[in-house]
């Protein structure tokens, strides 16, 4: 992809309730483009439903500079549907994504800007400072991080964030999918392409509070492993063929050894459990076959493209 002397770089900024946090945030995005001074520029705030004076300060914002664009959502959608829109409005050669709140540093995006030129479609801004969020909040993104690459046929990296680069094949790629729950933390590692990782320190807030508490997250952790991990499901065939073998086991064993060593020994009613489980084993096969089909379904429904090219000769 020819990077020409006028790349245009958009940086997309989701913000629900930031009045507070979008002009510093503004400011440093203009100062930092003074070491980038050969890209255009666009600053493409998607206002997610906020209720406080965000709206207006991004109208003074775009009154004042015409590179600031901002769209604004009838109501609260969520942060992955503002991601999702502000990268369909997205024009530039390189698309940033970055938290309205201030806790990731514009400083880094020279950096990242550098990572993309040098071959990279994708850079992920990776935070090291997990230890400042609260004991709840870091018990729970440890387990859920844990569990999930356990299950998931796409890993995430604990500490990824939506600090992130795209080249604007990858931005195409993602506006090409129709799915509506995206999550673009996994799409970024599912669809591929060169990556490079930059690690940096998690700031504090801003101001104001985080709009992730834990019932909030939940949400989000349900949409990641519903939109990627069908091992949960393959794993219900898997024990229905364990039960299945160990039942047969078990009741043919202990009829051996009712009929042929000690009749009194073993009653019917362990002869009738054992089989039981045989019969639970059954079942979870039946459950485990209809959702191989649903997994396909989902699949189908999801409609992801079953490959995306990255280049050809
Ligand atoms: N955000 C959003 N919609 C939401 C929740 C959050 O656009 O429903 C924005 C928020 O304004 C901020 C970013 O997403 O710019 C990250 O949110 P937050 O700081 O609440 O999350 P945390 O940093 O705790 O993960
Ligand atoms: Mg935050």
């Amino acid at each position: 992809m020819p990077h020409g002397a006028h790349s245009t770089l958009s940086i997309v900024v989701p913000v629900l309730n930031e009045e507070r946090n979008i002009f510093p945030l503004y400011e440093a995005v203009i100062a930092v483009w003074q070491e980038l001074p050969e890209y255009a520029r666009e600053i493409i705030f998607v206002d997610d439903g906020s209720t406080d004076g965000t709206w207006n300060g991004i109208s003074s914002l775009k009154r004042k500079d015409a590179s600031v664009k901002g769209i604004r959502f009838a109501r609260n959608f969520g942060k992955e549907s503002a991601i999702e829109a502000g990268l369909r409005a997205a024009s530039g050669d390189a698309v940033i994504t970055i938290d309205g709140d201030l806790q990731h540093p514009p400083e880094l995006i020279p950096k990242m800007v550098h990572a993309w030129k040098a071959g990279n479609d994708i850079v992920r801004g990776h935070h090291t400072t997990i230890a400042r969020h609260g004991f709840p909040k870091r018990a729970t993104s440890f387990l859920f991080y844990r569990l999930f690459n356990l299950i998931s046929d796409t890993p995430i990296v604990r500490g990824s964030s939506d600090f992130c680069l795209f080249s604007r094949r990858v931005v195409d790629a993602f506006d090409a999918l129709p799915e509506k729950q995206k999550f673009h933390r996994l799409l970024s590692e599912w669809v591929g392409f060169p990556s490079a990782s930059i690690s940096y320190e998690a700031r504090e807030r801003g101001s104001g509070r985080s709009a992730y508490t834990l019932t909030k997250l939940f949400p989000l952790a349900r949409r990641a492993i519903v939109s990627s991990a069908t091992k949960p499901m393959s794993a219900i065939l898997i024990i229905g063929c364990i039960l299945s073998v160990l039942g047969v086991v078990l009741t043919f064993g202990l009829l051996y050894y009712k009929y042929f060593v000690d009749y009194e020994y073993i009653g019917g009613a362990v002869v009738l459990a054992a089989f039981v489980v045989f019969n639970n084993g059954l079942l979870f096969i039946a459950f485990g076959v209809m959702s191989l089909y649903q997994i396909a379904i989902y699949r189908e429904v999801q409609n992801r493209p079953s490959y995306i090219v990255r280049e050809t000769v």
